[in-house]
């Protein structure tokens, strides 16, 4: 049994208009949907005092009546306000990271030595400028050309993971690029880092011997890395410093002959002895410069599929993004290179006809099929892509597993989204995001049954990245302080270290037609489906009822959410690009319940209610007050089982008393 709740009710079509984001939302992050009534971008928090005034990303704020704060609007605002009678329009859509951009590029002195870090993580990206003594210092450590590359390439690693980049070692915010000079010449830089110097356990690549090098100038603090039976010091080293060294040198060549390669390149020659180091080399063989880091630019995340791969296939871009990936396949504890063999059989997640169904993988994730993913062989070819850059498209290699064989593999799946490098502050500090996107349920801070909060997102669908915005929080929060002023029981919430701990669920491509479901009588996929799919990767605590809130739209029909008996719950976020039925995710509507309390009556939905014996059931698993939340078509405020008789107190026999859940606690 699935009952299906809010049907049918009408989309308003009367949306007048499309406030700009702002707060939340990222400038590389879609529109969200709006809810039928367009309603102002609103600042959380009080403010102090009437008529004061704040712009925040863009967006010019007073302070109104009720100590709220709103948007000014030129026309009129709190009583007392001292507006200014400056014409206020739509405020231009500003660069939302404008001010962290800012930080991050400000120019610091010339350092060759660290300097006090930020933050306490071992974890962090470790950049450094490094001048041969054959070739020319052309400041870039100073210039801000660096740090401007790296915020670029970082930006666009937060826009793969819900609004969270890497982290990288800063100095009052600004990036601190380390400075060194060698003492070398090009002939014997060519030699000696670019030579095959041995056979395992001895290191193989040239440029593993430049932690030598950092050691030298006091950068590199860790265990040395001798060879790949030196497991301790590499796994101290998947803790520590990734260094980025943009050499002021020539690359040599792949196959390690030597000279007169030359070249702009990034080289990931180390990271195949698991020795921490990137280089980006910058000059020619003639030792002329081959770029600026940052004449590439912001990345255009809303731009072009081809506006987007120019911007990926430059070359500081591509090694950013392809070799730090490559380094975070090690994840600590976990050893070395546990991603597919070179030739091992995977199967296609999707595809029924089993003479399609599998392919060969390398152990570089080179033969990937999808070319827009920047760590396929293909990627970088030139050919036109299907579809904007993406990191692991189908999520079954390397990033947010969730499908396929390695999902289910546990800890060591080389799942670099599990990697410590990863920042816990958002890369746009101002947004309001608390915690991290995971795919993995995070260790609970209570134990026994509780809600578990999922956010699913379809294939291909747009991400709104609803799991690290704090808006699945707020609904949940916002379902808790109902339950406790009409009953004072709590939802007992899983919550990590304070926070709701939201997972996150990108579903395989073609998910909906291997489920076997007759998805005529109920939508396809439904959250028995992704129930089933989380079961089947090792992901499900039976202790836990799963609210998955899935966007990408359920085809066919209209619906916001349903549920059956069961630990699962469905919240169906949009229909045509629309918050179904106009919900926010906090507060009631005219149309429609806030998402918070459309979860709660799909779990008491979920829980048995409303029994068909109950004296003011409808019959068909709802109740027929209009104002009680389990109401068919409930909207606005509404009550708790008004009369404590139906699936809520004294209910009659061979009905459930949902108050006596687990869910619900003291
Ligand atoms: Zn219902």
């Amino acid at each position: 049994m699935c009952i299906v709740c809010q049907t049918a009710m009408t989309v308003a079509a009367a949306v007048t208009a499309v406030v700009p984001g702002v707060g939340a939302t990222q400038q590389s992050e879609p529109e969200r949907p709006v809810a039928a009534v367009a309603a102002a971008p609103s600042l959380k928090g009080k403010c102090a005092r009437v008529g004061q005034s704040r712009t925040v990303k863009g967006v010019r704020y007073v302070c109104g009546a009720s100590k709220r704060w709103q948007v000014a609007t030129g026309a009129r605002s709190g009583t007392g306000s001292q507006t200014t009678t400056t014409t206020t329009t739509v405020a231009p859509r500003n660069d939302p990271l404008a001010d962290d951009f800012a930080t991050f590029v400000r120019a610091l002195p010339r350092a060759t030595s660290n300097r006090p870090d930020d933050r306490t993580e071992q974890a962090q990206i470790k950049v450094i400028y490094a001048v041969p003594s054959f070739s020319t210092d052309r400041r870039r450590d100073t210039s801000g050309e660096i740090s401007e590359a790296m915020f670029a390439a970082n930006e666009w690693w937060a826009k793969q993971n819900g609004g969270f980049g890497l982290r990288f070692d800063t100095f009052q915010g600004a990036l601190d690029v380390g400075y060194l000079e060698f003492n070398t010449t090009k002939q014997k830089w060519y030699d000696d880092y670019f030579g095959y110097i041995g056979e395992r356990p001895n290191l193989t690549n040239g440029l593993s011997k430049f932690q030598s090098v950092l050691a030298d100038a006091g950068f590199w603090t860790q265990p040395r890395i001798n060879g790949s039976n030196d497991a301790s010091a590499m796994d101290t080293a998947t803790r520590g410093r990734l260094f980025v060294v943009v050499v002021e040198a020539p690359a040599g060549t792949y196959a390690r002959t030597g000279v007169n390669s030359g070249g702009c390149r990034a080289a990931i020659d180390a990271i195949n002895d698991v020795v921490p180091i990137v280089t980006l080399a910058i000059t020619q063989d003639d030792l002329s410069s081959c770029f600026r880091l940052n004449q590439f630019g912001r990345p255009p995340l809303t731009g072009s599929v081809a506006a987007q791969a120019s911007w990926m296939r430059a070359v500081p871009n591509f090694g950013m993004v392809d070799n730090v990936a490559q380094w975070m396949r090690n994840l600590p504890g976990c050893g070395y290179g546990r991603t597919p063999r070179d030739g091992e059989r995977f199967r296609v997640p999707g595809v029924v006809d089993e003479s399609r169904a599998w392919e060969i993988r390398g152990g570089f994730m080179r033969d990937l099929a999808e070319v827009q993913d920047p760590l396929a062989a293909f990627f970088n070819n030139g050919a036109a892509l299907p579809a904007a850059p993406k990191f692991d498209v189908r999520n079954d290699l390397y990033f947010h597993i969730t499908s396929d064989k390695l999902a289910s593999q546990g800890d060591c799946n080389s799942d670099i989204s599990k990697h410590p490098l990863w920042d816990s502050l958002p890369l746009d500090r101002d947004s309001g995001r608390k915690l991290l996107r995971s795919s993995y349920d995070r260790p609970d801070d209570i134990s026994g049954a509780q809600f578990h909060a999922v956010y699913v997102l379809r294939h291909g669908a747009t991400d709104y990245a609803y799991d690290t915005s704090g808006d699945i929080e707020r609904a949940m929060r916002h379902a808790d302080r109902w339950l406790r002023a009409e009953s004072g029981k709590a939802m007992r919430l899983d919550t990590y270290q304070g926070n709701l701990d939201v997972t996150f669920l990108p579903l395989p491509p073609r998910f909906e037609s291997t489920t076997g479901k007759d998805c005529s009588r109920v939508p396809c996929p439904n959250d028995q489906d992704f129930y089933a799919h989380l079961q089947s990767i090792g992901r499900v605590n039976p202790n836990k009822t799963y609210l998955f809130f899935y966007s990408g739209g359920l085809t066919g029909m209209i619906l916001c959410g349903g549920a059956g008996v069961g630990k699962s719950v469905l919240l169906n976020l949009e229909v045509d690009g629309q918050f179904c039925s106009g919900a926010k995710w906090d507060e009631p509507t005219s149309t429609a319940l806030s998402w918070g309390l459309l979860a709660l009556h799909e779990t008491f939905h979920s829980l048995g209610a409303v029994c068909p014996a109950a004296p003011d059931s409808d019959g068909a698993y709802h109740s027929k007050i209009e104002e009680d939340i389990m109401f068919a078509r409930s909207k606005g405020n509404v009550k708790l089982d008004p009369n404590r008789r139906n699936y809520w107190g004294n209910v009659p026999a061979g009905c459930t008393d949902t108050s006596q859940s687990p869910l619900f606690g003291g």
